[in-house]
């Protein structure tokens, strides 16, 4: 997910297509000035690499710093990753990245926007003590939003409350599979319980697994319940 709050461009993980991605939807990279990651996996982190890679090329240190906001065990597992040699054989660059560690449910700003790391049982599933965090933003005109990917089942009371009394104008959500007993990750049963918890304005899903079913037919059996079903190249204006 990529914010526009005209003054700033806030980019939410970098999934391995990242760079194809800004290609497609004519955004250029080096505008980019503040990246959120929510968790360690791949699917998440690793264009973080070919972003990286890509500035280096333009001369990075003429770019704009990159802002990087993450919890301490992403931090920790970025840096395992990628002080690797890349196929070019030199270590991905983190010259010209700023990374802050961030805490649950610790208020911090970027620039207007105020955001709160919420926590999630994505990663806790598997006894892992590392978080996964998911994102409220709130904005001075008083808009709120709600990114939660990977949510997981079993999502904690505190991250409930915080979205519950935000009055969320928009929850972004994760529905990978259709049905699971995966407790890692949302299904359509979930995500149905999660709009009657939370009772956004508006509900999108996003991270659909290859295992779920087709867009269309998502859409069909969302309908009556209002969710609607994200899609690469969405843009939504609040
Ligand atoms: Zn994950
Ligand atoms: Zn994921």
């Amino acid at each position: 997910m990529l914010i526009d709050n005209e003054s700033e461009l806030i980019l939410f993980d970098m999934p391995p297509q990242i760079m194809t991605q800004l290609r497609n939807y004519d955004i250029d990279e080096t505008c980019i000035q503040n990246v959120l990651f929510t968790h360690r996996h791949d699917d998440h982190i690793a264009g973080a690499r070919y972003l990286f890679q890509r500035r280096k090329q333009k001369g990075f240190q003429e770019l704009n710093q990159i802002n990087a906001y993450m919890s301490e065990s992403t931090y920790r597992h970025l840096q395992m990753r990628f002080s690797k040699l890349d196929h070019y054989g030199s270590p991905v660059p983190f010259e010209n990245v700023d990374c802050e560690m961030i805490q649950s449910y610790k208020r911090f700003s970027i620039g207007t926007l105020t955001i709160t790391p919420l926590e999630t049982n994505h990663l806790r599933m598997k006894q892992s003590t590392d978080e996964c965090f998911g994102y409220l933003i709130e904005t001075v005109n008083g808009i709120t939003i709600s990114y939660l990917l990977d949510a997981g089942s079993d999502i904690p009371d505190r991250t409930l409350e915080i979205m519950r009394e935000s009055n969320l104008d928009l929850l972004i959500t994760d529905c990978t599979f259709l049905s699971s007993d995966n407790p890692g990750h949302m299904d359509l049963k979930r995500v149905r319980a999660l709009q009657k918890e939370v009772n956004p304005g508006r509900m999108i899903i996003s991270h659909i697994g290859h295992s779920n079913n087709t867009h269309d037919t998502l859409v069909q059996n969302l309908v009556e319940s209002g969710i609607e079903v994200g899609f690469d190249g969405l843009t939504i204006i609040l």
